[in-house]
């Protein structure tokens, strides 16, 4: 039969990736700003279904390439690969290499055997569970095609991991971190500005760039915390235990952060749409002084300036400092804007981009 299971989530990098789910949600499943897998029960696959979905994925493109569309859900994945090359795989869920290292390889071999083409190949993962691979088994995999990983390491501080209950601790961070570049395979590391609020933000920049220092990954990935109701850390921002920070605040807790990266190729990304700086991409350390550049223009603007920067960020409508130039841009943003004071007050910006973003969680 021509179907086959996929998770919920993918990295924004692994839109246009066909998806193998291994796995079904989180080991862990305990992280107090995560809720993606909250109502799963984690669970292993079996080998056999896994390698039964890539069957039914190759036959889905060998229809699609001889050309018999598939109009159906299992189709759209398979054809929306191909549109984009369909070179690329991403393994699913949560911490799908949790799987024992035998029925990875076979999965592995499996995708090697029957989609060829993909030369990319890559898979969320937990610091803890590379922490307990051997590196041995991890080049098995990249030898195999694995190519990348991408760990959410939120943060490197210790007493911020522990509030989020992140079940790592930094030196996991580090010792999951180095596994996975010692085998060869490249690495993606996620941090969370504003995670800590300000009781933490400075431990929660200065370590974070200590423990990625230490680790020296392909990838630096910022992913702006979206805080409500909805996600257990909200309880420690309600209660008062910690404070929320303002994305001017955030802005600057990223300052720091990146002054304190000491990194030797490290790519910094901000590709993910809750981030308020979209721009800030580059390669370290020969970028530094760049993007700390972009970090002190935004700061240096004129309130109003900044706040219409903020909204339209907020709003979906730009995502560079320089798109505010395009005329068409600045009479949307500023719309907008009025709205919001009129509503709010000129004081309410905060809060109003605050609603704005909880559409994204
Ligand atoms: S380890 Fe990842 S998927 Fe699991 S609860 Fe934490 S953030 Fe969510």
């Amino acid at each position: 039969m021509n179907s086959y299971e996929t998770g919920p989530i993918r990295p924004p990098s692994e839109a246009g990736s066909y998806l193998i789910r291994l796995t079904r949600g989180c080991p862990w499943n305990k992280c107090k700003f995560c809720r993606t897998y909250r109502k799963l029960a984690f669970e292993i696959r079996d080998t056999a279904e896994v390698v039964a979905d890539i069957d039914a994925m190759a036959r889905i493109r060998d229809e699609i390439k001889s050309g018999n569309p598939v109009i159906d859900e299992y189709g759209w994945m398979v054809e929306n690969a191909l549109s984009r090359g369909g070179t690329t795989a991403f393994l699913q869920d949560g911490d799908s290499l949790a799987m024992k290292p035998d029925a990875v390889r076979h999965i592995l071999a499996h995708l090697q055997e029957r989609l060829p083409e993909i030369t990319r190949i890559t898979s969320y993962a937990r610091s803890r569970t590379m922490a307990s691979r051997s590196v041995a088994d991890l080049a098995s995999y990249r030898e195999l095609g694995l190519t990348r990983i991408h760990i959410g390491m939120e943060s490197g501080h210790d007493p911020l991991l522990q509030v989020i209950k992140k079940g790592a601790t930094s030196d996991i961070h580090i010792r999951g971190g180095k596994r996975v570049i010692e085998a060869g395979i490249e690495l993606s590391e996620y941090i969370m500005p504003g995670l800590g609020g300000r009781e933490f933000t400075k431990g929660h920049a200065l370590d974070s760039a200590r423990v990625l220092n230490e680790i020296g990954p392909d990838f630096i990935r910022l992913r702006t915390i979206c805080l409500g109701p909805t996600i257990p850390l909200w309880e420690e921002f309600s209660s008062g235990k910690l404070t929320r920070l303002t994305d001017i605040e955030i802005v600057k807790e990223i300052r720091i952060f990146i002054e304190a990266l000491n990194v030797d190729g490290s790519k910094l990304a901000s590709d993910h749409v809750l981030n308020l700086l979209g721009e800030l991409d580059g390669k370290l350390p020969n970028d530094k002084e760049r993007l700390l550049a972009i970090v002190d223009t935004f700061l240096s603007l004129p309130k109003e300036e900044r706040e219409l920067f903020q909204v339209a960020r907020r709003a979906g409508i730009l995502e560079k400092l320089s798109d505010l130039d395009h005329q068409k841009v600045q009479v949307h943003a500023r719309k907008l804007l009025d709205e919001i004071y009129r509503h709010y007050g000129k004081d309410g910006v905060e809060e109003a981009t605050q609603e704005m973003m909880k559409r994204f969680i």
